[in-house]
């Protein structure tokens, strides 16, 4: 008898699970609330360590035809506009990692993912179904849909994201916090920016509390551009993904803090620009909050965090390929099985939020902070800008 699982939520957390555990020979339905299923207009690095994983997974020739492969990553001063340090890329990371470090649109992620589920055939997506309730018992888990549905299955994954009912359900905690950040995104397409402003490598530019990142995607055809700017509150929005942002408020923040010729050119270049309010949670405190019973969290739903080490949607793809990992190796006792899952995750998923939110603060550093940071930076650049228990993981 095949395992079966229940999967609520169709990002790239739950997709991955969704196809990390078919490949592991487990029957799966995935349930999303969308009509379809579609992401963001934004990019998203990926480094060797989910690179890796997913090149396991059989996706390397697909990956290959949408990724940029950054030769570089390089840190600038937002206001002097000196490049501060460089770290070098492409096959470098290959022959340190196993794999390269990439950039892509979440799109193309999520489509390559998509169409990878669609392949095996005891896979089932069920769309216009927003989980509302479960029950756990010794023989399975039952989930609600607020459509009326009611399915059976081993276990439920919640890969339902920052707002999580399944999380809700499970741990019954506080809302996700507002973190006061917010992030404007762009993404355009390389041609149409003057000469000057294209760009192969992943620059990050630090300013007094914001800072811009910019990378390829594509295959290097266009640009994504995120900015954060700390203590520009938004209104009551937050539980939006992406809002029409009015760039003429980004770049009073840039110019307000006097932001550099140079990157006032790039966000001056670009006009159509989203934006959405940042949220988190403190990081895990233990397995009990990845998995209960039947029932584990996946993703942002168990470890939402700020994207300033550039791995929330990679833990997600860590996670579900643990789980698929666990489910191969022929255990099939749902909740010790679920269990061993939370214990090989929580902590990894701990560190890397709380790494994200120290990264805020010496991305978004002011004063002497600051002058550490860069000096630090200049002296010791790659070592910093490398990041081993990260990667080779
Ligand atoms: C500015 C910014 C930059 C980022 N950059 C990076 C980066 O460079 N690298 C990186 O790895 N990560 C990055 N991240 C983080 C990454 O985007 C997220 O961690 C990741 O997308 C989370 O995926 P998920 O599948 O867990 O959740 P989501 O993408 O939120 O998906 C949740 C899904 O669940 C569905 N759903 C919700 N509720 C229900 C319900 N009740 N019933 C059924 N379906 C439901 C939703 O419709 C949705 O499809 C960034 C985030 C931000 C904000």
């Amino acid at each position: 008898m095949k395992p079966s699982l229940l999967v609520v939520g169709g990002g790239i957390g739950g997709l991955s699970a969704a196809l990390a555990c078919s490949r592991a020979g487990a029957q799966v339905r995935l349930l999303d609330r969308v009509a379809q299923l579609s992401e963001v207009g934004a990019g998203i690095q990926l480094g060797p360590n989910v690179m890796r994983r997913l090149h396991r997974w059989g996706l390397a020739g697909r990956l290959a035809q949408v990724v940029a492969l950054p030769e570089r990553l390089r840190a600038r001063n937002a206001i002097t506009g000196k490049t501060l340090a460089e770290l070098t890329l492409g096959e470098q990371t290959v022959q340190k990692y196993g794999a390269p470090y990439a950039t892509v649109h979440r799109a193309d992620l999520q489509q390559l993912l998509l169409a990878e589920v669609q392949q095996h055939t005891h896979t089932r997506i069920t769309l216009n179904a927003c989980a509302s309730s479960f029950a756990q018992s010794a023989a399975g888990v039952t989930l609600h849909t607020l459509q009326g549905l009611s399915l059976q299955a081993d276990a439920l994954v919640g890969a339902d994201g920052l707002w999580s009912r399944v999380r809700q359900c499970l741990l019954g905690d506080d809302a996700p916090h507002v973190t006061g950040h917010v992030a404007y995104r762009a993404i355009v397409q390389q041609s149409a920016l003057p000469e000057r402003l294209r760009s192969p490598f992943v620059t990050a530019w630090f300013g007094p509390r914001l800072h811009v990142v910019q990378y390829p995607v594509r295959c290097g055809e266009w640009l994504n551009v995120v900015a954060v700017v700390q203590g520009r509150l938004r209104g009551p929005e937050n539980q939006t993904w992406d809002h029409q942002a009015v760039a003429g408020e980004l770049r009073a923040a840039l110019s307000d803090a006097g932001a550099h010729a140079a990157l006032l050119d790039l966000v001056n270049a670009i006009h159509d620009w989203r934006l959405w309010a940042l949220c988190d949670r403190a990081p895990m405190r233990g397995a009990h909050e990845q998995a209960q019973g039947r029932v584990a969290l996946l993703g942002d739903a168990a470890h939402p965090m700020r994207p300033y080490l550039a791995q929330g949607a990679g833990m997600a793809i860590e996670d579900a390929d643990e789980l698929g990992q666990l489910l191969g190796s022929g255990l099939r006792d749902m909740p010790d099985l679920l269990h061993r899952y939370a214990q090989i995750r929580w902590q990894r998923n701990a560190k890397v939020q709380a790494r994200s939110i120290r990264n805020g603060g010496i991305y978004h550093a002011q004063g002497l902070m600051r002058w550490g940071r860069d000096r630090a930076l200049s002296l010791f650049g790659p070592r910093l800008m490398d990041m081993p228990w990260l990667y080779e993981c």
